[in-house]
């Protein structure tokens, strides 16, 4: 009975869940409002549209939410 909803302006659905919306992305694992908040839609926060900007839903910014490009585990250059 999950609802999902695809942000038109990010392009990143969002499942419904009563244990915790989660974000499909469009590569990668999936994750948190806050997640995609910090990575998406703060960047598009001045545009009508995104349906991700509900401070209430986003929550609070978990660490490791903000893109790493070099995660632990991962090689660096
Ligand atoms: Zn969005």
């Amino acid at each position: 009975m999950a609802d999902a909803r695809t942000c038109s302006l990010c392009g990143v659905t969002i499942k419904q869940n009563a244990l915790g919306d989660q974000v499909i992305f469009s590569y990668g694992p999936p994750g948190t409002r806050s997640k995609l908040w910090s990575r998406v839609c703060k960047f598009v926060g001045d545009r009508p549209g995104c349906i991700n900007q509900d401070v209430s839903s986003v929550g609070a910014v978990q660490p490791g939410d903000e893109y790493e490009p070099f995660p632990d585990g991962q090689p660096k250059p």
